[in-house]
């Protein structure tokens, strides 16, 4: 039984700031197969049903909406995922500002992108970035502040932001670092984005991606362990009894760094997910689970740019590149005391399977090697 507070069928949320804004893609094509298939594969389909409260030692679900009332569970996913992080500025409830993390978001904000728009982006992470791109694509005037330094400071080395902001002002946008927001101007509808020397940038849209808050209070409201997301063991487990999370919410072991952390990604989600629901049917027929390991892996697409990411890139200590920046095809590899975390690839997509077996082998690899275009991807992650 699949449980889900949103008025749609389950549908991939990564088109929603790329081709769902520029109308490449029509909203049916984000869905998760046709309807159809859910009742092939036997699974019980509650959209607009919210689960409000959840009591571990009575395996219950109080739910409301279409299908309000109370499940009795064998076992429970908790797979929520997170919601939007709002503006704590003034002027942020105008109309004219918004959000991107539901397919009403995205076709809410569609119509308002047209040529001559005048558009500020608040955030330079992937989302803020890929609104962006996509307004410059239908011809909107667009302007992105970020707070830090550079943008996607993050996730990435401060060379990539410094790389991005190039790129989008090539594009055409404007991008404004160390921005500081005072307010969001307007009656009732925008009108500019007041920054803190004063400087009032007219804007018609406000577009905010400052990132998402997990949904844990189904979970901590029933005494269930979270910390920056519910955590998990290697199998999906939570603190309580027969009740697991997996995706966006979950505070996850991942093996391949050795840490714990919350991953906001599509490959978690999905290959997270289905590890975890394997675990479930494997425990209720008595068997045993599987630990949940994968390398993580992301991707973003700006411009004619194809980003994608392996691995987690957070403390390494050098970065070597491979290929040249310029040419828009390139690597650039994280180390940390020599080994590889990460990896960054630069529309060079099809190196991502070679990429994914270096970080997991999480060998030292020769800086000259991984420099080295003439020495394949395909023998380093061999060597
Ligand atoms: C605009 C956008 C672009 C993205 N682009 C990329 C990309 O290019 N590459 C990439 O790797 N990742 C991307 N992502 C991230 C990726 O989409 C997420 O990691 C993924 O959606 C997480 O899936 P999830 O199922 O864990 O959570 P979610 O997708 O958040 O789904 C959780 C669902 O649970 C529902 N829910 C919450 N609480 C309750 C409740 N109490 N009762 C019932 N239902 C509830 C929510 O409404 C939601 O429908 C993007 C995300 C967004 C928003």
């Amino acid at each position: 039984m699949l449980i889900g507070d949103e008025a749609e069928p389950p549908y991939e949320r990564p088109p929603l700031s790329k081709d769902v804004l520029t109308g490449a893609t029509p909203i049916e094509k984000t869905y998760l197969g046709p309807l159809e298939q859910y009742a092939e594969f036997k699974i019980d389909l509650w959209t607009g049903t919210r689960a409000d409260k959840l009591d571990v030692a009575g395996h219950k679900l109080t739910l409301s909406g279409k299908h309000g009332g109370e499940l009795i569970y064998k076992k429970l996913l908790i797979v929520t995922g997170g919601r939007v992080r709002h503006l704590p500025t003034k002027g942020a409830e105008l109309d004219g500002v918004h959000y991107i993390r539901t397919i009403d978001d995205s076709l809410s904000l569609k119509p308002k992108l047209v040529a001559g728009a005048k558009v500020v982006v608040i955030g330079g992470g992937f989302i803020g970035l890929e609104t962006a791109a996509s307004a410059k694509k239908l011809g909107c005037e667009v302007t992105i502040l970020e707070m830090q330094p550079t943008l996607l400071g993050r996730v990435c080395d401060k060379w990539v932001g410094d790389w991005y902001v190039a790129l989008h002002r090539k594009n055409g946008a404007n991008v404004i670092t160390q921005a500081v927001i005072d307010g969001i101007e307007g009656d009732s509808k925008v009108t500019g984005v007041r920054l803190g020397d004063g400087t009032v940038l007219p804007a018609d849209i406000v577009v905010v991606g400052i990132g998402i808050i997990p949904n844990v209070e189904l979970a901590t409201d029933a005494g269930i362990a979270a910390s920056n997301g519910i955590t998990v063991d290697e199998f999906g487990h939570t603190s309580a009894a027969d009740v697991y999370a997996a995706g966006d919410v979950a505070n996850i072991p991942v093996h391949v760094h050795g840490i714990q952390a919350r991953l906001e990604t599509w490959a978690n989600a999905q290959n997270g997910g289905m590890a975890v629901a394997a675990n479930m049917v494997a425990e209720l027929k008595g068997d045993a689970p599987k630990p949940f390991v994968d390398t993580p892996w992301f991707w973003s697409d700006q411009y004619d740019v194809n980003l994608q990411i392996v691995g987690v890139p957070a403390g390494w200590d050098k970065v070597v590149t491979r290929g040249n920046p310029d040419s828009g095809k390139f690597l650039l590899f994280y180390l940390h005391a020599g080994k590889v975390v990460a990896i960054n690839l630069f529309n060079m997509g099809r190196e991502a399977r070679f990429a994914k077996q270096i970080v997991q082998a999480g060998k030292s690899l020769p800086e000259a090697d991984l420099a080295n275009e003439t020495v394949k991807m395909m023998d380093l992650a061999k060597a």
